[in-house]
């Protein structure tokens, strides 16, 4: 038993690096041409790593503004004392507008309606209503079409309760080298931004680089970067790691409820997916299933690592238990082996002596993305903050 730093009601938890997070801001902050703000995606909760936490840390560490997906989202920020803006990244139902306006969050707006419900609602709040204008260049996500953006402004700007905070686009393919259709959607958000100041409209501040944008692409910083799944020290493809040194975040770990030698033969788990083949083979649980995020996909496909051992994790994956096979040393006599007892640390996602699991190793066996991987692990967990 080496670390004592669990939860007292679950022998699982996530992990969370603060440090961490403060260094991949600072990287970050480093990447960014003079005078390009900052703005931290804690979306998702952070992407699954603790949104109130992470964001007191980023406000810190210099962020100029933070993006949520949601009000409620903004609204457990503001309440938190967040004091940066905060703008929601899509367009909400018409009926969270006053929440809109009590925690002033400012939307990506892409309607007439909505911007005009908007603005009424907050000129007889006695505000102006701050949004942000999404133009859609072709991800075919949200947003304003080039084709209408000019329309769009003629119809919402003559309206006293509202100001557009900022302009701004998603890039689809910031990641790919050299790609034709990150070029069309550069030249088209150009474009439009060039139309937009031509006719006289304000713009607020341009922005469109996300994660590996900001890290390739700085030629599209504009005013401001919107950094999301580098902060939490992930890569969202491998092409970028050579130009940024991040740190990983998020740990997932666990402590063994239980350990014994079933006799060869017996089976684990729901539907016995496994049988033990050798004999002293231990089956040790751990308190954490697929509903912590530990997907079923993974079932019989994973390690987990105890001891400095990396040992196969055995039969189905249940929704809040797990089992994992300690193989006796005659199987291997050339590799290390341990033995596990009540109370083990277990690691999922982390380092533990030499061994190391990463959540790129997971979306890899997943085929998924590590966001994806984050999230989940970021629905019932205990976070841990270290
Ligand atoms: C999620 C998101 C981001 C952040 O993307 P990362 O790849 O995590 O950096 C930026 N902008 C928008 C509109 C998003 O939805």
């Amino acid at each position: 038993m080496r670390e004592n730093n669990c939860p007292p009601d679950r022998w699982a938890w996530v992990e969370i690096d603060l440090g961490a997070v403060r260094s991949n801001v600072r990287a970050f902050k480093k990447q960014l041409e003079s005078g390009v703000r900052m703005m931290c995606v804690v979306k998702a909760d952070a992407y699954g790593h603790g949104a109130v936490r992470c964001a007191d840390v980023m406000s810190k560490a210099g962020a100029y503004s933070f993006a949520v997906a949601t009000p409620s989202e903004g609204v457990e920020l503001r309440k938190s004392g967040i004091e940066e803006p905060i703008v929601v990244l899509s367009e909400p139902p018409i009926s969270a507008i006053p929440m809109l306006i009590e925690y002033d969050l400012e939307p990506a707006v892409y309607t007439i309606e909505f911007a005009l419900a908007f603005g009424e609602a907050a000129a007889d709040a006695g505000t102006v209503g701050k949004y942000h204008m999404a133009i859609d260049t072709g991800m075919h996500r949200i947003g304003v079409t080039p084709d209408d953006a000019l329309d769009f402004r003629h119809a919402v700007d003559f309206h006293r309760g509202l100001t557009c905070a900022g302009v701004f686009t998603h890039f689809a393919t910031a990641e790919v080298p050299d790609d034709w259709d990150f070029r069309m959607q550069c030249k088209r958000f150009t474009d439009t931004v060039n139309a937009l100041k031509s006719a006289g409209y304000e713009t607020g501040l341009i922005h469109c680089d996300n994660t590996p944008g900001t890290i390739l692409h700085k030629g599209m910083q504009f005013d401001m970067c919107r950094v999301g799944i580098g902060l939490y020290g992930l890569h969202a493809a491998p092409i970028t790691a050579s130009y940024i040194d991040l740190k990983p975040v998020m740990a997932v770990k666990a402590r063994v409820t239980r350990a014994i030698e079933p006799e060869v033969g017996e089976g684990v788990g729901y539907g016995m997916t496994y049988r033990i083949a050798n004999k002293g083979t231990q089956i040790a649980t751990i308190p954490l299933g697929y509903a912590d995020g530990l997907a079923r996909e993974l079932s019989n496909r994973m390690d987990v690592i105890v001891n400095g051992t990396r040992c196969p994790q055995v039969g189905n994956i249940c929704m809040d238990q797990t089992m994992f096979a300690v193989p006796p040393a005659s199987v291997n006599p050339f590799a290390p082996s341990t033995r596990v007892g009540y109370g083990d640390v277990v690691t999922l996602i982390g380092q533990d002596d030499d061994e190391a699991i990463t959540l790129d190793d997971m979306a890899r066996t997943r085929r998924t993305i590590n966001y994806e991987v984050a999230c989940d692990f970021g629905l019932r967990l205990e976070k841990i903050y270290v």
